[in-house]
């Protein structure tokens, strides 16, 4: 099976800060369809950084790991976003207390202590039309792959899928939740930007886990 280290997770940051940078323009035009346009420059911004404290995080243990990029992305990606992203590496760190390695079945932990404090801390439920819609149906995804036995090849792209169609399936969505809730149609029509950017870390984690 897979075996990440803190280096592993570090690397992991650096691919996922990328292909955010290079999907600037679709996500701006995104928020900027629903909200106020800073969603993509704010996310970016958060990832310079910590690709900039790559040496430190790369240097710490998982749990050290965790709750310093929570930090990081909490002072510097600002808006809804960053409060929400700062609890979820928070809320993850703690599983991660006694690890020194990222397993599958950890794996799956993170991502659904991930979702536990975005929701908690957002007040937020699957189908409010937010980063929820892409995270949780990878959890849900991953847990039953756990239950049924799959492969890890096999569970990482069917969670990849998963996390991809879930900011899909925010277009058919009223938002509850969000900027787009202001809108006279509740951004019917529109993927939600937070979700979108979800699915791309998600998406970066699971490809780079099965390289
Ligand atoms: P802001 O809306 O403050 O400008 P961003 O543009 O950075 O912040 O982030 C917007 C994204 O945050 C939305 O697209 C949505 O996915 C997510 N979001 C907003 N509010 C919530 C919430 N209460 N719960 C979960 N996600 C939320
Ligand atoms: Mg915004
Ligand atoms: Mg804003």
């Amino acid at each position: 099976g897979f075996q990440l280290s803190s280096k592993d997770y570090a690397e992991y940051i650096k691919l996922a800060a990328a292909k955010i940078h290079e999907n600037g323009d679709y996500v701006t035009a995104l928020d900027s369809a629903t909200g106020d346009g800073d969603h993509w420059s704010n996310i970016n911004m958060g990832f310079e950084k910590l690709v900039e404290a790559i040496p430190e995080l790369e240097a710490m243990n998982l749990f050290d790991e965790f709750k310093k990029i929570g930090m990081i992305m909490m002072s510097v990606i600002g808006g809804s976003s960053g409060v929400l992203y700062g609890s979820a590496y928070i809320g993850a760190a703690k599983v991660l207390k006694n690890r020194d390695i990222i397993e599958n079945q950890d794996m799956c932990n993170i991502l659904e202590a991930m979702l536990e404090a975005i929701m908690a801390r957002g007040n937020a439920q699957p189908g409010f039309k937010t980063m929820i819609d892409s995270l949780h149906p990878a959890v849900e995804c991953y847990k039953d792959c756990i239950a049924k036995g799959l492969s890890e090849k096999k569970t990482l792209s069917l969670v990849k899928s998963a996390a991809v169609d879930g900011a899909q399936s925010t277009a058919a969505m009223e938002a509850v939740r969000g900027r787009a809730c202001y809108q006279s149609n509740k951004g019917i029509g529109h993927l939600d930007p937070g979700a979108v950017t979800m699915s791309y870390q998600i998406e970066t984690l699971m490809d780079y886990i099965a390289a």
